[in-house]
Order: C-alpha cells, then sequence, then structure tokens
C-alpha cells in the first residue's frame, strides 16, 4: 500500500464516492459547450429552425450547467468534510503515539522535525484530500467526455485538437528526464548555500579576530554562485517549457489549427463546415485541464513525500508497557539492576550499573564529561529503557508502570526543560493540576522565583515567549516550581541546570535544599556543597560506577574521588566550582 493510502486510508470511503460525483460534474462542464456547439450546427445548416430542438438543447445546456453545480457542492462538501475529520484524526494520533515515544527522543532536532510535521505535512494532506483527488478527476474526465462528442461529430478532425496536447506532453517529458540529475544538483547546491551561510553567520566573531574573513566569505560566495547556476539551469529549462506549455495550450492555438486543418477538408469535402464548430467551441475544455493536471502532479509529489514523514513518526517505535502495576509511593526505592544502555550499537553509554537509591536520601553523580552520568539519570523517568537490566520503583520495573503513575512518582528538572507558550501559572501548575494560587506561589517562591514573576505586569498571567521572555536560569526555576508543586516523592535533576543563574546561586541553593528534603533525589552534581551532603556519592567513568560511598569515605579511600577533591579543596575560595 502507498504511503498516501495508508494515510487517507480513514477516509478512502468517503473520497471515493466523491470522486464518482465530481466525474458526473465534469461530464456535466462539456454540456452547456455542446449545446452552444450544436445550436451552432442546426443554424449552419440553414433550413427552418426546429422550435422544439431548440428549447430541449437550451433546457439540457442549463440543466447540465446546474447538475455540475450540485455535484461540485456535493463533491467538495464531501471531500472537505472527509479532510477536516482526517486532519484531526492525523493529529490526535501523532499527539496520542508521540505521547508514548520515548522522552530522549524529543531532542532539538526532533522537536523541530514533529512541528514540520504537524503543521506542513499535515496541510500537504489536506490539498491532496479536499482537493487535488477530485481537480484530477475534472482535468482527466472533461477532456474526455468532449473528446468522446467531437469523436461523434467528426472523427477526421480529433488528431488536429489534439496535437496541442501530444506536443505539450513531449516538451515535459523530454524536460523531466533530466530533472532528477538538475534536483540533486539544486539540492546539493542549496544545501551548500546554506551551511556557508550559517558558517559565515555564526563563525562570524571567530572570523573577524583571527582574520579568516576572505576565505569563509569566499566559501560563502563561491556557494551562492554554484546554487545561483544550479537554481538558473533548473529554472531556464521550466520557464522554456512553460512557456511553450503556454502558447501550445491556449485556446487560439487550437482554434487556428482545427480552422486551418478544418476548412482544407471541408475544401476537399472531406468534412462538413459546421462540423468544424464544434471543435472551436470546445476547444478551450481539451486544453486548459492539462495545466491542472501538471499542477496536482506535483501536489501528489508533495503529499507522498508528507506521508512519508507522517507515516516515519508514527511508526517510531513506543515505550512498551507490558504490564499495569502501580507501586506504593511511600517510602520510594529504586534499584538500578545489572543497568546497560547504549544510544546505537557501537558503544554502551553506561555498563553494569547497579544502584540503590533509598527513600529519602540524596544520591550525587559526579564524574568527567562524557562519563555516563546525564545517560543515567535520564533513564530513571524513562527517557529511554535500559539496553540490558531493569530499574525498579519498590521492587516494580519502570516498564510495567502506567505513564502517569510514573511521573506522580518521577520528576526531573533537566537542561532540556522548555516552558510553553501558555502563562506562567500554566506553566507552574502543570506540575498539579488544581493547585491553588497559594501552593503555586509557595511552590514560586520556594523556587525563588516569585519575586521576578511578581514584579511582571502581568504577573503570574504573563505569557511566557511573548509577554514575558526569562533567560535560562529564570527558565529552570519556574521548571523547579513546577517540580516542587508537584511534590513527586522521587526526583531526578541536574544541578547545572538550577545554578544556570550565577547571581543567585545562594537563592537556588536554597530551593535546592527544600527540593531535596525527605524526597529520593538523585542529582547530577556540580556543587562541593550538594556532594558534601549527599548520602551516596556515585563517582562514574567510562559509563561506570567506579566508586561509591560518602564523601569522607571516598577522600579517605585515596581514589579518582579524592583527586577530584584535592583539585577542588585547592580551590576552596570559590564555591561556584563545577565538578567537571
Ligand atoms: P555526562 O553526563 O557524564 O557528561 P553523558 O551521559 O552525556 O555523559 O554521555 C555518555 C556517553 O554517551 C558519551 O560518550 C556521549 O557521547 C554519549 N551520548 C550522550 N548522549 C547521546 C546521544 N543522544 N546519542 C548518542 N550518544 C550520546
Amino acid at each position: 500500500m502507498s504511503d498516501v493510502k495508508r494515510i487517507t486510508a480513514t477516509v478512502s470511503g468517503r473520497i471515493r464516492p466523491a470522486c464518482a460525483i465530481q466525474a458526473v460534474a465534469a461530464i456535466m462542464a462539456t454540456g452547456p459547450y455542446i449545446a452552444i456547439a450544436e445550436l451552432g450546427i442546426m443554424l449552419m445548416r440553414g433550413g427552418p429552425l426546429d422550435a422544439a430542438r431548440t428549447w430541449w438543447i437550451v433546457a439540457l445546456g442549463a440543466l447540465a450547467l446546474l447538475l455540475r453545480l450540485c455535484c461540485l457542492l456535493l463533491a467538495s462538501g464531501l471531500t472537505h468534510l472527509a479532510d477536516n475529520d482526517l486532519q484531526l484524526h492525523l493529529r490526535q494520533s501523532l499527539a496520542k503515539h508521540l505521547s508514548r515515544v520515548p522522552l530522549g527522543w524529543f531532542d532539538d532536532t526532533h522537536s523541530g522535525h514533529v512541528k514540520k510535521v504537524m503543521q506542513d505535512d499535515v496541510l500537504a494532506i489536506h490539498y491532496l484530500v479536499g482537493h487535488a483527488y477530485t481537480d484530477r478527476i475534472s482535468a482527466i474526465v472533461t477532456p474526455a467526455a468532449a473528446l468522446a462528442y467531437l469523436g461523434w461529430i467528426e472523427w477526421r478532425l480529433v488528431p488536429i485538437i489534439l496535437l496541442p496536447v501530444i506536443l505539450t506532453m513531449v516538451i515535459y517529458w523530454v524536460q523531466f528526464r533530466g530533472i532528477g540529475q538538475m534536483m540533486s544538483r539544486y539540492n546539493k547546491a542549496l544545501a551548500g548555500v546554506n551551511a556557508a551561510a550559517v558558517e559565515l553567520v555564526q563563525g562570524i566573531s571567530v572570523v573577524k579576530t583571527f582574520g579568516l574573513k576572505n576565505r569563509s566569505f569566499q566559501r560563502f560566495t563561491n556557494a551562492s554562485n554554484e546554487f545561483a547556476d544550479g537554481f538558473w539551469e533548473m529554472v531556464r529549462g521550466q520557464l522554456s517549457s512553460k512557456a511553450a506549455a503556454d502558447l501550445l495550450l491556449s485556446p487560439i492555438t487550437s482554434i487556428v489549427l482545427v480552422l486551418v486543418a478544418g476548412l482544407t477538408l471541408a475544401a476537399n469535402q472531406k468534412v462538413a463546415v459546421s462540423d468544424i464548430l464544434p471543435f472551436i467551441v470546445l476547444a478551450p475544455a481539451l486544453s486548459s485541464p492539462f495545466l491542472v493536471l501538471t499542477h496536482t502532479q506535483s501536489e501528489f509529489v508533495q503529499a507522498n513525500r508528507a506521508a512519508r514523514r507522517l507515516l516515519d513518526v508514527l511508526d517510531l517505535p513506543v515505550l512498551p508497557q507490558e504490564k499495569n502495576q502501580t507501586p506504593r509511593l511511600d517510602e520510594p526505592r529504586i534499584q538500578f539492576e545489572d543497568v546497560s544502555f547504549s544510544y546505537d550499537e557501537r558503544t554502551e553509554a553506561i555498563r553494569n550499573i547497579n544502584l540503590t537509591l533509598h527513600p529519602r536520601t540524596v544520591t550525587a553523580l559526579v564524574g568527567a564529561s562524557g562519563a555516563g552520568k546525564s545517560t543515567l539519570a535520564h533513564l530513571l523517568p524513562r527517557f529511554w529503557d535500559p539496553t540490558e537490566g531493569r530499574i525498579t520503583l519498590n521492587g516494580v520495573d519502570l516498564r510495567h508502570i502506567d505513564r502517569d503513575h510514573l511521573y506522580r512518582a518521577i520528576g526531573f528538572v533537566f537542561q532540556e526543560t522548555q516552558l510553553l507558550h501558555a502563562t506562567v501559572r500554566e506553566n507552574i501548575v502543570l506540575g498539579r493540576t488544581g493547585a491553588s494560587e497559594q501552593q503555586i506561589i509557595q511552590a514560586a517562591q520556594q523556587a525563588q522565583i516569585h519575586d521576578r514573576i511578581s514584579a511582571l505586569a502581568s504577573g503570574y498571567n504573563t505569557m511566557v515567549g511573548s509577554e514575558g521572555v526569562f533567560s535560562g536560569g529564570e527558565a529552570q526555576r519556574i521548571a523547579l516550581a513546577r517540580t516542587l508543586l508537584a511534590d513527586t516523592p522521587v526526583v531526578v535533576l541536574d544541578e547545572a541546570t538550577a545554578f544556570a543563574d550565577p547571581d543567585c546561586a545562594a537563592e537556588v541553593q536554597t530551593a535546592l535544599s527544600t527540593l531535596v528534603e525527605k524526597r529520593t533525589v538523585l542529582v547530577i552534581a556540580h556543587r562541593l556543597h550538594t556532594v558534601m551532603e549527599a548520602d551516596q556519592i556515585c563517582v562514574m567513568s567510562g559509563g561506570q560506577i567506579v566508586e561509591t560511598g560518602r564523601h569522607e569515605d571516598l577522600v579517605a579511600r585515596k581514589g579518582i574521588y579524592a583527586e577530584l577533591w584535592a583539585v577542588l579543596r585547592a580551590s576552596e575560595q570559590h564555591p561556584e566550582l563545577v565538578l567537571e
């Protein structure tokens, strides 16, 4: 089954009857022309006018026009209703499916991709379902009906009237033969110019500072020239064939051709002069739909690509949930049992992790960059599932816990925290719908962001993005307020995130102290204070936990942690130092 067929399967039962009705409308479209042609033939043949027949012809022409209007309304109503339902169905399916896709999939690139799929690709399907199918039917059926009538009148003139259409098809065929190569050159040139532009803009400070201006600029100029060549090559071909098609398919060309050929044949007694008239009247009905066909063709190509992208998202593997268990949430104990995880087949980001997070304790992860701390922390709120081993919450595998229940148990504040385009209140209340104003304010106060929000003209009703722009650190503290309000018994957080704003390090420290109180906490630690206070420190290296213990024990062990500590102690004056 083609991609488009799969995507439109739910409404195909309505598209088919709509196409059939559109076909009737397309046949009826020739009715008024045929009526005019028949009247013309009667007049040209001379003799007494048959009034009854004349009225019949006029009435049938008018009826055809009316019927056509009714059919068009019906067909377009059907396709648009189908399109409406399909868009709703697609957006709902995408949202439902994406809610089950691993959270780790939603990095910046993928989030941008989802936006494109949800908006542009769903819209491309709208053109297909709402317009393209029926337009294509009209573009085929109307000329076919007109040809059938003209063939019945005088078959010898049919090849003449078809000549412009055939010639146009040949021209397009010749042009499209080389289009693949041209398109790939054009796309390559476009990618080149984009890359060069990004390089030039992003690196402008480096380029200027180190005097590479000319080289980088030269690369951009070369890429632009190549793009201009590729663009011109493609457009030149299209322009000339479009100009030729416009000329060939214009009604005047057909009329002149029919007149010349028809009158020549009539002079040789091969055709009756009156039979030429229908060809002149129906010439536009034959050539103009051809342009519609070329247009719908490109809509079909785009819809196919959109359907592929939609299916790619709809076919993304989802996080499995084989059972539906609801472990107790008081005294939450988390256990990592022989947990390994790899992003790809080649390397394991973390290996054989065995770790217990005891209820109401703080476990700090420390280690060099790339040691695997983030990966380990992200497995707890199921950004990904372990490739091997399992993680349990009070003895229940996370994979068996209902999603809502899991997120009632585990809250997180990571670097990629984003605020929604909604009011500040709505952003905070996401953590617990139905929270009172007092609870919201209390959470914001604990997260040290209340004063900043109150200072805004609309306070908690400020729209994030349009009315209020928050710095990275402020946004993180709003996210912190959300997590505080959610009041989950388990919290996973990246400390670097919370300290994105160095100006209020002390306040954030207070906020974090409140957050970790009485909770089971896993923190990617970057600050001496946190590490020294932690109930358990896990030192990570190469994806493994290489040392575990309390601060004093680890210092006494004189291992990696002791080395790290020695370096930090040497700079005790700078408590903001990070552990990486
Ligand atoms: P840390 O948090 O200690 O800096 P990470 O958990 O981020 O370490 O990284 C551990 C390893 O996994 C590194 O080798 C890193 O390159 C790799 N890694 C991290 N994120 C991804 C990802 N999204 N895709 C592929 N590899 C990744």
